[in-house]
C-alpha cells in the first residue's frame, strides 16, 4: 500500500500515512474524566464477561484500567513506544503551541516531532518491511493486567527515587506524591496503525461509525497489528491463531438488541454503561468523508467537550494515529508528565475543569446519566445557588442550578438533569441488621 498525505487535526498538520485515508460519516468517540475514576474495574469486568470469557482469551482485557505512572497493560507499553520515537528522532518530540499558531483546526498548535509512521519511514524507508514503529510485547508483559495498582510516584517529574518530603505531599495544584488511573480501550483511531500494518488487509474501519474491526476469516495471526498498535489493543489468541480486539460493542451501537434498544436507537458500549464512577461518555461525532475533518456540531456533548470547551484531550497524540479516546486530565498530577501523555492542551483543560463555566458544569452532568447515546443537549437556565471566591487567585466562581436535557439520535428526550444533585434525608427510623 502506498504512502499518502493525510491531515491530522490533533497534530495541526499533514502527516505521512502508509495507507490510504478513508473517513467515516460518523466517528465513534469517547471522553473519560480521569478525576472521577475509582478503579473499581466494573468496566473491565463488564467487557470481560461479555466478550473475552472463552478459552484462549484468558489474558485478554480489551478494556483495562491501569495505575500511572508505573502500571501498564502490557507492562510499560507507553514508555517503550515513547522510547522508539526518541531513538529515531532524539529530543525532537516538541510542539509549537504559541497562541498565534493555535486555531479551530489546530487546537493544540503544531506537533513538530515525528509520528510512529514518519519514524518508520525514516528508519526503514518508504518500501521498508515496517510501516509503523512498534514492538511485540513479551508474554510476561501481558501477565498482570493491574500491576503496580495504587503505587505512587514520589517526584514531580514522575521519576522514582527522590523523596520530596511529607509536607509537600498533598498540596495542589500538583501533588508531589501522586498516581492516577488510566482507563483504556481501543481508540478506534482515525489513522489506525493496526490497519496500516496488516499484510492481509484483514483490518477495516467501518464507514458508518469508524469502528475498527479485524476480519476473523482473513486474519492469519501474523501479529503485525499487535506490534504496530502503540496502545497495544489488538491481542493474539493462541487457540484460534488469529488476533482479536475491542469491537466497540457494535450491536449496541447499531441499536439491534430488541431487549435493551426496543426503539432501535443506539446505546453506549458495555464498559461505558457499567461505569460506577460516572466518568464515561461515549457517542459519535460527524466527519467530513472527503477530508476527515470534524463537522461543527456545537450542541453534541462530545464535540463540545473536545473542540469547544477543550477539556478532553487525546491520549499520546504524538503517536500519530489520531486516537478517538479523549481524557479530562487529573488535576493533581505533574504537568510535564501530563503534557507528555495528552499534549500541550493540558494546562487549559485543567484550568477550565477546576472552575467550570455554566455550560461545562451542566454538560458534565450528562456523564452516565442514560444508556442511550446522546446526540444533542440543551440547557434551560436556573437560579444562582452558590458563589465563592478563590482564596489565592481572588477569582469569583458562581454556580447556577441549570437543567441539562439530552436527546437521542431520533430527537427523543432521554435525560433531564439539574446541576444541583438531589439530596435524600433518611427518615428517623433506626434499624439494626446484626
Ligand atoms: S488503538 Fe490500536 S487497535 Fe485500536 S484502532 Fe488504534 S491502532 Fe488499531
Ligand atoms: S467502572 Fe468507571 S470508575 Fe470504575 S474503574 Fe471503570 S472507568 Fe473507573
Amino acid at each position: 500500500m502506498a504512502w499518502t498525505e493525510v491531515y491530522n487535526w490533533q497534530l495541526g498538520r499533514n502527516m505521512a500515512y502508509p495507507h490510504e485515508g478513508a473517513w467515516p460519516e460518523w466517528q465513534f468517540v469517547f471522553v473519560f474524566n480521569i478525576n472521577r475514576c475509582i478503579a473499581c474495574q466494573t468496566c473491565t469486568m463488564a467487557c470481560k464477561s461479555t466478550w473475552t470469557f472463552s478459552k484462549g482469551q484468558e489474558y485478554m482485557w480489551w478494556n483495562n484500567v491501569e495505575t500511572k505512572p508505573y502500571g501498564g497493560y502490557p507492562q510499560f507499553w507507553d514508555y517503550k513506544t515513547l522510547e522508539l520515537l526518541e531513538r529515531v528522532n532524539p529530543g525532537g518530540q516538541v510542539w509549537d503551541a504559541r497562541p498565534q499558531i493555535k486555531g479551530q483546526e489546530r487546537p493544540y498548535g503544531v506537533y513538530e516531532g515525528m509520528t510512529l509512521f514518519e519514524g518508520a519511514k525514516k528508519w526503514y524507508g518508504e518500501s521498508g518491511h515496517k510501516r509503523v514503529l512498534g514492538y511485540l510485547p513479551y508474554d510476561e508483559e501481558w501477565r498482570f493486567p493491574n500491576i503496580y495498582e495504587d503505587t505512587a510516584a514520589t517526584t514531580a517529574e514522575g521519576k522514582p527515587g527522590q523523596w520530596y518530603g511529607e509536607d509537600a505531599a498533598s498540596e495542589l495544584p500538583e501533588h508531589q506524591t501522586w498516581f492516577f488511573y488510566l482507563q483504556r480501550l481501543c481508540n478506534h483511531c482515525t489513522y489506525p496503525a493496526c490497519l496500516a500494518a496488516c499484510p492481509r488487509n484483514a483490518i477495516y474501519k467501518r464507514p458508518e461509525d469508524g469502528v475498527v474491526l479485524i476480519d476473523q476469516e482473513r486474519c492469519r495471526g501474523y501479529r503485525k497489528c499487535v506490534e504496530a498498535c502503540p496502545y497495544k489493543k489488538p491481542m493474539y489468541r493462541a487457540t484460534t491463531r488469529v488476533s482479536e480486539k475491542c469491537i466497540a460493542c457494535y450491536p449496541r451501537l447499531e441499536g439491534h438488541d430488541p431487549h435493551i434498544t426496543p426503539t432501535g436507537a443506539p446505546i453506549e458500549t458495555r464498559c461505558m454503561t457499567a461505569c460506577v464512577g460516572k466518568i464515561r461518555m461515549q457517542g459519535f461525532v460527524r466527519v467530513d468523508t472527503q477530508t476527515g475533518r470534524w463537522i461543527e456540531d456545537r450542541y453534541n456533548p462530545l464535540y463540545y467537550l473536545i473542540r469547544v470547551a477543550k477539556v478532553a484531550l487525546p491520549l499520546y497524540p504524538q503517536f500519530g494515529t489520531e486516537p478517538n479516546g479523549y481524557y479530562i486530565p487529573p488535576r493533581w498530577a505533574p504537568r510535564p508528565y501530563l503534557r507528555q501523555m495528552f499534549g500541550p492542551g493540558v494546562d487549559e483543560a485543567i484550568e477550565k475543569y477546576v472552575a467550570p463555566d455554566r455550560e461545562l458544569l451542566a454538560v458534565l452532568q450528562l456523564f452516565r446519566a442514560a444508556q442511550h447515546i446522546i446526540y444533542r443537549y440543551e440547557i434551560k437556565e436556573g437560579p444562582k445557588v452558590y458563589e465563592t471566591v478563590h482564596p489565592v487567585t481572588g477569582k469569583k466562581w458562581e454556580m447556577y442550578n441549570d437543567t441539562v436535557i439530552g436527546y437521542d439520535r431520533d430527537g427523543r428526550e432521554i435525560i433531564r438533569q439539574t446541576v444541583e444533585e438531589p439530596k435524600y434525608v433518611r427518615p428517623k427510623v433506626h434499624y439494626n441488621s446484626i
